[in-house]
């Protein structure tokens, strides 16, 4: 079975193509700037007979008017040998960010689905019209594939309502669906598993811990979220590259009241100038570590301040599961900043973490266990991979 993994952005395609059940991608490839005339693909081919072998890559810039050429554009580069033609493609998986209350597991795509993640579009206006918008160009392109949404909300569907609820005048909940939904659901189911695999415990208390662009975390028991750090919005929470996480609403108010900022800019500047880039001008940790090296003191307040949240989030979360077997760092920071994994398990002996530095600073690939010797929780690092989780939701419903 052939399963096309997508991610359909606002000018981006992200896609993954699987053999199923080999569960190594034959293809991935990333789209970007459509809709300009300087857009780019990256696509890379694997082998899968020699797993370590290095891809074969192709770059190409070209004028892409819209998702539907680019998407025309990744056929035509799989048809160069992977796929004779766009009907060997079976399944289509997509990512779609928000499902509201409606989606709690992988959904086969129909009429009734498309227009529940239209009316979402409300509650998730960033993020949902795009993914729509991959839905319907890939019904056009793949006719024939069953199209399946995995809902970045669906994981955190589980947390109980005093979880979720906000303390807001009922009808704002009832009527508008003003509650925490919590996204990278996909990166944390797919973590959380593989931990409780790892440990051989089915029902461990875990905390994710997600830091990629965007940030967060989740308490995480016997495979059910309970609770997570972003919320109604992924804005809230931790702190991120570019998002300010959690804030005291009356921020807002004062922006918009005394400071005169429109409501766009309020949002322009939570989510695109705020994290870190507002406290230190980048939004990429490699920067900001290489400025903290050199003695920048902004770049150090900014690590403090960043792993201080995620420090306070692990304390509620212990509370949450009442203890603790394991912390697990993953996405793009989580997996490769040693320095804030340190500054995150620093003082942290009452929870039983313990950080074996020489493990946190080595290299390997793969799942990896920095727990010291008198660790009596565990620290792992397992890299994510929303794509397979995809691709095994899609695999799973249509079985
Ligand atoms: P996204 O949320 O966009 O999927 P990723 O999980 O790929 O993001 O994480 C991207 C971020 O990871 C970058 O902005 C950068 O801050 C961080 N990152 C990537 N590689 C490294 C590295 N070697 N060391 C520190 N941070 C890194």
């Amino acid at each position: 079975m052939n399963i096309f993994v997508l991610n359909s952005g606002s000018s981006s395609i992200k896609y993954q193509l699987f053999r199923w059940p080999n569960e190594r991608p034959a293809c991935s490839g990333l789209v970007e700037r459509i809709g300009s005339g300087q857009a780019t693909i990256t696509h890379k081919v694997f082998d899968l007979q020699a797993p370590d072998a290095p891809p074969r890559e192709q770059h190409r810039t070209l004028v892409l008017p819209d998702h539907e050429a680019g998407l025309h554009e990744v056929v035509r580069l799989l048809s160069g040998g992977i796929i004779a033609s766009p009907a060997e493609i079976d399944v289509v998986g997509h990512r779609v960010v928000h499902g509201g209350e409606s989606f709690t597991a992988a959904t086969r795509i129909d009429a009734a689905v498309k227009a529940e993640i239209k009316r979402l579009f409300g509650l998730a206006p960033l993020h949902n019209p795009a993914n729509y918008l991959g839905i319907e160009v890939a019904e056009r392109v793949f006719p024939q594939a069953r199209q399946v949404a995995v809902f970045d909300t669906a994981f955190h569907q589980t947390l109980p309502e005093y979880a979720f609820r906000y303390a807001l005048p009922t009808a704002l909940y009832t009527e508008q669906r003003i509650r925490k939904y919590g996204f990278h659901g996909t990166s944390h189911q797919y973590v959380a598993a593989r931990a409780a695999a790892h440990l051989g415990q089915p029902d461990a208390r875990l905390i994710t811990i997600h830091l990629g662009n965007g940030c967060s975390m989740a308490a995480v028991r016997g495979g059910r979220s309970l609770d997570t750090s972003m919320g109604f919005s992924p804005l809230a929470g931790l702190v991120m590259g570019t998002r300010s996480g959690d804030l005291d609403p009356s921020v807002l108010l004062h922006l918009l009241g005394p400071l005169g900022y429109t409501p766009e800019q309020v949002g322009t500047l939570l989510n695109k100038e705020s994290g870190m880039m507002g406290l230190t001008g980048s939004n990429d940790m490699r920067d900001i570590s290489a400025a903290l090296a050199a003695g920048d003191a902004r770049a150090a307040l900014a690590y403090d301040l960043y792993a201080y949240r995620i420090r306070q989030y692990i304390g509620a979360y212990a509370a949450v599961l009442n203890g603790l077997d394991a912390i697990v760092f993953t996405a793009g920071v989580g997996e490769n900043d040693a320095l804030v994994r340190t500054r995150v398990c620093q003082h942290m002996e009452f929870l039983g973490l313990q950080l074996d530095e020489a493990k946190n600073q080595a290299r390997t690939p793969g799942l990896r266990d920095l727990s010291g010797p008198a660790s009596r929780a565990r620290i792992l690092v397992i890299p994510t991979d929303e794509e397979l989780e995809i691709a095994r939701q899609c695999a799973e419903l249509l079985a």
